[in-house]
């Protein structure tokens, strides 16, 4: 039987990064799932991105993943929520037809060289002397590899509740994973239970738009992936409505039949992403929800109606939804639902996403306690790479808080781990006015390329910009503009003060009130008598709009960055102080109990990441420094 590098368990939004990944850098890959149908279907809202999460699609698009690809190829509405805000909280989301976007991850999964797929629900992972060989399926196949990775989201022990009425499943129509966590059990992993919800899907037919507030995506829609020059299919409006008292009065007269409210559910649910009876209960002053309708799709009829994701009995979804204005007559399409599913403690996890205890084996997605298909393909990717790497027996990679939301996200995961569904947010990120949409191919493209991710194409358009950038950053350095009164004019118009001696163009641009595209005028006004550059010969007009966004954010902001860069360069100091594998921390003295068991159980890579635990106390930290000094110092001296 064929012996693969990479098995990988799932083609959700982590088991497609994953397979893609690992075969794309040569590894030979399989990838096994229940339903090959539903390769990267969207189990909840048919959106990709927003805050934070749009921050984790750059990323994944500059290490050479495909969840940014995808979302330009197929969707609908594209913008760019807190567009009036600095540029480090700047979200950039995409509503996707549904099933264009399905369609297109399974025919780029199909046509992948190095990947096989293959329909299978895996029921046992396979381990000798510490090493998963391979998994073996519910009818008795068994597949070898070097290196498994899971991807199991909201399918193992799946439990879909409506109401009252539960039943297996790994979401609406699709079969559970029944065997699965109780394979990792045996193997000695601990595995908790967790809880998410889903709206009802609405038929656009029955409901009355005329009233509703219609509300467009951005003009141009502004592509994800740093490799796609437009967006050209056609573009879709959503539509906002409100919930009325009466919906807030339906509900909570139906709580006595909520899974939730009953005690039924046992597992947690996302605090953040709260069903809309969860909201009705913890926010009971409030007197009403906005609703955005949201279309799934070019050719069908299904509205998702973002923001009443409900658990609720049937007979109330109705009410409920029919109590809203335009939806008074509404048919559901799909109740709403809540499941529970198993999920694996993410401090089980190396920052590399491989398993501490069984070499080889990766998590990755929503069995790492995450929530969102962005955090799911963000490690997905992380966990493919890592896992040829490994079979390659080479370093991992592993990008850490300073260097990506994708580095915050793995850090708080593996080094504090999650008892509630974990989204990223941008306040996760102590660095985020270095962390931004904007640089993540600054940041992370060198990587994806180094480690053969990023195609020659894509690495040599992003060298142009490179030195583009630092092209336009000189001349503005450089170029000064004349105290003319057409410039203290224009000055003027932006109600900017006037100057008296010529000013550098970038000294101009600092001032807030002047854009990047304000400057191409302020130097279509003649050259400077003494400027040593004639402003005719560096006149600009044409400068790629991301060319432009990155040098007037690099030039606005530069203060704040530096002093930013100040504090990466403490942390990354702190990164590199390594605490060797073999530490055996009941040798460490004079540390509690309970500092010297997390510090076994989460073995932490760099005094940096021990200080992250939660209840190492600086003092304890600095006594670990001074054993692991003395522990060098003997080594030596033997
Ligand atoms: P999934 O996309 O769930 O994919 C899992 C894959 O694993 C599937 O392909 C499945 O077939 C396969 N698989 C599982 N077990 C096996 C096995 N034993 N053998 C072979 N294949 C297997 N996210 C939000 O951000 N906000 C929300 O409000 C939200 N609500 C949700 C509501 C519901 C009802 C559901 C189901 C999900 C919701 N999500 C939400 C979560 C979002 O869908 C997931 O976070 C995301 O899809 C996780 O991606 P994943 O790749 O980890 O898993």
């Amino acid at each position: 039987m064929k012996k693969y590098d990479v098995i990988v368990i799932g083609s959700g939004h982590a088991g497609c990064e994953a397979s893609l990944a690992a075969a794309r850098m040569g590894r030979s890959t399989l990838c096994l799932t229940i339903n090959l149908d539903t390769i990267g279907l969207m189990s909840c809202n048919p959106a990709i991105g927003g805050l934070a999460k749009g921050h984790l699609v750059k990323e994944i698009d500059a290490l050479g993943g495909e969840m940014a690809k995808n979302t330009d190829a197929t969707g609908i509405q594209f913008r760019v929520l807190n567009a009036s805000k600095g540029p480090a909280v700047r979200g950039s989301r995409a509503q996707a037809d549904r099933t264009l976007y399905k369609n297109r991850m399974k025919t780029v999964m199909e046509s992948q060289p190095n990947l096989d797929v293959k329909q299978g629900i895996v029921d046992e992972i396979i381990v000798e002397g510490g090493q998963v060989v391979g998994v073996r399926s519910n009818i008795g196949v068994e597949y070898l590899g070097n290196s498994v990775v899971i991807t199991s989201g909201t399918f193992m022990k799946g439990l879909i509740h409506v109401g009252l009425v539960n039943y297996a499943g790994g979401r609406s129509g699709d079969l559970p994973s029944e065997k699965l966590s109780d394979s990792l059990r045996n193997l000695g992993f601990e595995i908790g239970r967790l809880k998410t919800g889903t709206c009802p899907r609405l038929d656009a037919k029955t409901i009355d738009f005329s009233n509703l507030i219609p509300q467009h995506g951005d003009e141009p829609p502004a592509p994800f992936s740093f490799s796609t020059k437009e967006i050209t299919q056609r573009q879709v409006p959503c539509h906002m409505t409100y919930t009325s008292e009466e919906t807030h009065n339906i509900i909570r007269n139906g709580l006595d039949r909520s899974p939730l409210y009953s005690g039924v559910i046992q597992g947690v649910g996302p605090r953040y992403c709260p069903s809309i009876e969860d909201k009705i209960v913890r926010f009971p002053d409030k007197i009403r929800h906005q609703i955005f309708l949201e279309p799934e799709g070019y050719a069908t009829q299904e509205i998702y109606p973002n923001g009443l994701s409900t658990s609720l009995p049937y007979d109330i979804q109705l009410k409920m939804v029919r109590s809203i204005p335009g939806l008074e007559k509404a048919e559901i399409m799909r109740p709403g639902y809540a499941i529970e599913y198993d999920f694996a403690q993410p401090t089980q996890l190396k920052p590399s996403l491989e398993t501490k205890m069984v070499k080889g084996l990766f998590f990755a997605g929503q069995i790492n306690g995450t929530s969102g298909y962005e955090e799911a393909a963000a490690q997905g990717l992380i966990a493919g790479i890592n896992a040829a790497l490994l079979v390659k027996g080479e370093e991992p990679l592993i990008i850490d808080r300073s260097e990506g939301y994708i580095g915050v996200m793995i850090d708080d995961l593996v080094t504090k781990g999650t008892n509630e569904p974990y989204r990223m947010f941008t306040s996760r990120a102590e660095y985020r006015l270095h962390l931004r949409e904007d640089n993540a191919d600054l940041r992370l493209r060198e990587k994806g390329y180094q480690i053969g991710l990023v195609s020659e194409d894509d690495y040599r358009a992003f060298v142009e910009k490179k030195k583009e950038i630092e092209a336009e950053t000189e001349r503005l350095r450089i170029v000064k503009v004349p105290p003319t009164s057409e410039v203290n004019c224009k000055l003027e118009s932006l109600n900017s003060v006037r100057i008296v001696e010529p000013i550098t163009l970038e000294n101009l641009l600092k001032r807030p009130e002047i854009g990047y595209k304000d400057l191409v005028e302020l130097t279509n006004y003649g050259d400077s008598p003494d400027s040593t550059t004639p402003l005719r010969s560096v006149r600009k007009s044409g400068t790629v709009p991301s060319v432009a966004e990155q040098v007037e954010i690099q030039i606005k902001y530069q203060g704040y960055i530096n002093r930013q860069m100040v504090q990466v360069e403490r942390f990354r100091k702190m990164e590199k102080m390594r605490i060797p594998d073999d530490v055996d921390y009941s040798e460490v003295p004079s540390i509690s109990r309970e500092v010297r068991d997390k510090l076994s159980s989460i073995r932490p890579l760099s005094i940096g990441q021990a200080s992250r635990i939660s209840g190492v106390t600086p003092a304890a930290l600095s006594i670990l420094m001074v054993y692991l000094k003395g522990r060098t110092h003997k080594r030596i001296v033997l």
